[in-house]
């Protein structure tokens, strides 16, 4: 037919945003859309640090695809992507195959572990709901396994690799956790150790000293050691090998240093940086008018030239500007290049604690952490409206 065919991979926050605006804008039989996603639900990744740690259920940072696509509108395909053909406009799954017009790339980002020994076998990441799962349960059978064999005081040792927002705010949500557990399982809260292991010269490296001195300060307060400016240089069953050589031991290592791009994108044949594709101004690879890349997987340059950090935040508006990118191609009508505009950053520090920078103005304790809950709350209200709100708001 003469009808274009749109194909989304990956419902995360570029591909949802990008669907909800084309079933908005899209005419009747003006496009087929087609939505791709591994799992039947969106997870909302923002919140995944605390079912982490397991201060809340997995079911709260998920939302069923159903409920945030119509279903006459766009086909949503339950699968896994495992090629991509640019060359042929055609995308392999694990049980068919697509073919499309126009693609949009969101499938987000995979650990970045710089090539650390043993780190993708022996350490666990907060990446989704199946990843997080693991991590709670892990964390109580340590608790468990050490009523069995209180000599081995490693299984309460935890460490965190890495002090970025995604080690801070779960280690937030851990030192709320671990003296929950030290009641339920009868443990001296003395004998657990929370390592935070940072290689840069402070935790989060870049961002307002004085709101990382205040948070480091908060954590420190619910018993968490920093060891700043200490490097994983290697990860074994027993713990981690760090700076020159000292070993921590340990049972249970959740590794947030750092993520890269989804492979499948290098596999394709794309230009990379750490997985990643500098897209044009329209968020496309270059010399493919007809692919979009979105969030984790693209690479965003800020007028002075430095790559904006991978965010949802970025990968919304990146979403609504590829829609409306898709809708104007369609139409034959102009693009519109992609503006970045920061509304700021405010991180967790577990409950009734947050830092964050907003309207131009540092927030920190209670009002900071009121602000997150605001945030969520608007990214439920985004994607499912008052219903999702009134569902899942108050879980936040
Ligand atoms: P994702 O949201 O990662 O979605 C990718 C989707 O693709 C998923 O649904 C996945 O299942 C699917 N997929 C992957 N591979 C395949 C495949 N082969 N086949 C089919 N489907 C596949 N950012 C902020 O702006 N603010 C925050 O407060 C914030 N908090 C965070 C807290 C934590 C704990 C973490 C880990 C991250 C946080 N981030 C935050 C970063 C943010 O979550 C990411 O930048 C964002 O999720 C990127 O969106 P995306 O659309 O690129 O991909
Ligand atoms: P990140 O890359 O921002 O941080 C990783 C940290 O690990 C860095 O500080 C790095 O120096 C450190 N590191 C790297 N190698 C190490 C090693 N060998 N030993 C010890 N430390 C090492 O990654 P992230 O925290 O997962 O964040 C990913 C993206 O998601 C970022 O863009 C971040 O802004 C965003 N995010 C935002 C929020 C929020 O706004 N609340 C929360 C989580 C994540």
């Amino acid at each position: 037919s003469s009808i274009p065919k749109i194909v989304i991979l990956g419902a995360g926050y570029g591909g949802v945003l990008t669907s909800l605006r084309l079933q908005k804008e899209l005419n009747y039989n003006e496009a087929d859309v087609t939505l791709v996603n591994k799992h039947d639900y969106h997870y909302i990744t923002t919140h995944l640090h605390m079912p982490a740690a397991g201060t809340d259920n997995p079911e709260n940072a998920r939302v069923n695809i159903s409920k945030l696509i119509d279903e006459f509108k766009i086909d949503f395909v339950k699968s896994t992507v495992v090629q991509i053909r640019p060359q042929d406009r055609k995308v392999i799954l694990e049980d068919g195959t697509l073919s499309y017009d126009y693609l949009v790339i969101g499938l987000g980002g995979e650990p970045e572990t710089f090539g650390i020994p043993g780190l993708l076998e022996n350490a666990m990441n907060i990446r989704s709901i199946n990843s997080v799962r693991l991590i709670r349960e892990h964390i109580e059978y340590q608790f468990a396994r050490f009523k069995r064999e209180p000599h081995r005081t490693d299984y309460l040792t935890f460490v965190v690799g890495g002090a970025g927002f995604t080690g801070i705010e779960f280690i937030g949500e851990l030192s709320d956790r671990i003296p929950e557990l030290c009641k339920q399982f009868d443990v001296d809260p003395s004998l657990v150790k929370i390592y935070n292991i940072e290689a840069a010269p402070t935790a989060l490296p870049g961002f307002d000293p004085e709101l990382v001195e205040y948070a480091m300060e908060v954590l420190r307060k619910k018993g968490v050691t920093f060891r700043i400016g200490t490097a994983i240089k290697e990860c074994t069953p027993d713990g981690v090998i760090v700076g020159d050589g000292e070993e921590i031991r340990s049972q249970t290592v959740i590794w947030t240093g750092g993520i890269r791009g989804n492979r499948l994108i290098e596999e394709a044949g794309f230009e990379t940086m750490r997985g990643r594709v500098k897209v044009d101004e329209f968020m496309r690879a270059p010399g493919h008018e007809n692919i979009y890349i979105l969030g984790d997987n693209s690479l965003v340059f800020n007028p002075e030239g430095r790559p904006y950090p991978p965010t949802a935040q970025i990968a919304m508006q990146a979403g609504v500007n590829c829609a409306h990118n898709l809708v104007a191609s369609i139409r034959n009508q102009p693009l519109k290049g992609f503006a970045y505009s920061n509304k700021g950053t405010v991180a967790s520090l577990g409950k009734g604690e947050a830092i964050g920078i907003a309207f131009g103005k540092k927030y920190k304790g209670r009002v900071a952490a009121w602000l997150k809950k605001a945030i969520d709350l608007r990214y439920l209200f985004i994607i499912g409206g008052i219903p999702l709100v009134l569902r899942k708001g108050k879980f936040l």
